[in-house]
This record gives structure tokens, sequence and C-alpha cells, in this order.
């Protein structure tokens, strides 16, 4: 690893850490620091050319990645997106439905379609970022409160479990905020939640989202062009 000298066997996820960290301002010393706009889940730099990295999503199978960065490391996209409990950090990159949004099924058949192309990538802990800064229609929990809801499959792309919160050592005052929503939505097993101290935090924010400021779906580009 470049940034903390530590012989690891898995950059994606040990970078994931240092990338968390570096998010919610909790301090780690390292010989360089993670870069500030959009850092390469692989490598932690920002604004190289060769980190560039791009998706191509497939109906069956991992979807395949493109990047150049010198320490692209290869891994098991399905596994490492759903995290597990020996390696819970989810640091891939994924397709922003927002920019390239799947296209509706056709008629007379069931499943929607995705047109295999390749598109530019975004780092699932980057997501945050580029919601932001690409998509101001939309609001962000603990960041933005103007704007629409992300819609559920956005949101759940870019929320984090609790266990890589907790493996990643961020302590509890700086994770991530929920919305009202995913306290619904959590699991049956929910005594592990319910003693989680930051729900009161979660359940503390103003429940009303404010609905001006809408813009329809296709504007975030054109504005910023
Ligand atoms: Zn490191
Ligand atoms: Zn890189
Ligand atoms: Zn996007």
């Amino acid at each position: 690893c470049s940034l903390c000298e530590a012989k690891v066997p898995d950059i994606r996820s040990h970078m994931g850490q240092h990338i968390l960290r570096a998010l919610t301002n909790t301090p780690e010393s390292l010989k360089e620091q993670v870069g500030k706009v959009l850092p390469c889940g692989f490598c932690g730099k920002s604004g190289l050319p060769e980190c560039t990295i791009r998706i191509k999503v497939v109906a069956n199978g991992p979807p395949s990645l493109e990047t150049k960065c010198i320490y692209h490391f290869v891994f098991k996209y399905k596994f490492a997106d759903k995290g597990s409990k020996n390696t819970p950090c989810r640091n891939v990159p994924i397709r922003c439905t927002l920019c390239h949004p799947v296209l509706p099924p056709e008629p007379g058949k069931s499943s929607r379609k995705i047109i295999p192309t390749f598109v530019d990538a975004i780092w699932r802990y980057n997501m945050v970022e580029h919601v932001l800064s690409q998509h101001q229609e939309y609001s962000v929990p603990g960041y933005r409160e103007t704007g629409a809801p992300l819609p559920a499959e956005v949101w759940e792309s870019m929320r984090l479990t609790d266990l890589e919160q907790t493996t990643a050592r961020i302590p509890k005052e700086r994770w991530q905020v929920r919305r009202e929503a995913d306290k619904e939505n959590a699991p049956a097993s929910g005594s592990r939640t319910r003693k989680r101290p930051g729900l009161e935090t979660a359940a503390s924010l103003p429940s009303k989202r404010p609905r001006t400021n809408v813009q329809p779906l296709q504007s975030s580009h054109t504005l910023l062009a």
C-alpha cells in the first residue's frame, strides 16, 4: 500500500478502509493522504488518468471492469459487492443508475434491459460526492437536505453496512446518516439494531423532506454543462 506502506494481500479492501476513514475525517497517520476528490479505490489517489475505471454490467454473471491503475487488483465482484464477515469492505466500482438508467422491460418481456457496454464507473464510497456534484436535484442524508429523496436502488448502492464501518474503525458518531425508511427495512432479527445508539441520531433527524426544487431526472448534465 503506497499510503501506509503495509504489505497487504487485498488492496481493494485495504484501500477502501483508508478511503472510508478519510471521508469521515477519522485521523490516520499515513505517509501519503487519500486523494481529496473521487479517490481511486485501488490506489487511493485522485485525478490520475490511468485510474479512470469503466464497468460493463451484463444480465448474467459479474460485471467487467476496465482500468489502467497500477494497483488494479482482480477480485470476485459479486462477493466483494455483497461484503462478507471476514471481508466486509464493499469498496467496488458501481454503475450509477442516475447517469445510466436501466430501461423498463420491453412489451412482453419480464426482465429489464441493460445495454451491455462499458460506462464510467463510480467507486461506491465516492457515490456521495458524485451525487452531491452531479445529481444536484437529490438530497443526500447527512449532506444535503434539499432535493428529492434518492431512488431506493441508488441509496442502497451507496449505503454502508454497520460491519464495514466498524471494520474500518469509524467512530460511531461519524457513521453514515440513515434514512427514515432504513429502519422499517431493518432485518427482523433487530435486537442488534435496537441496541445501537446510532438509531437515536437517525430518529432525531427532521422527518419532512423538502419537496421544492425537484427537477426532472435528465436535467443535471444539461445544468452543469
Ligand atoms: Zn494502507
Ligand atoms: Zn488508481
Ligand atoms: Zn451518476
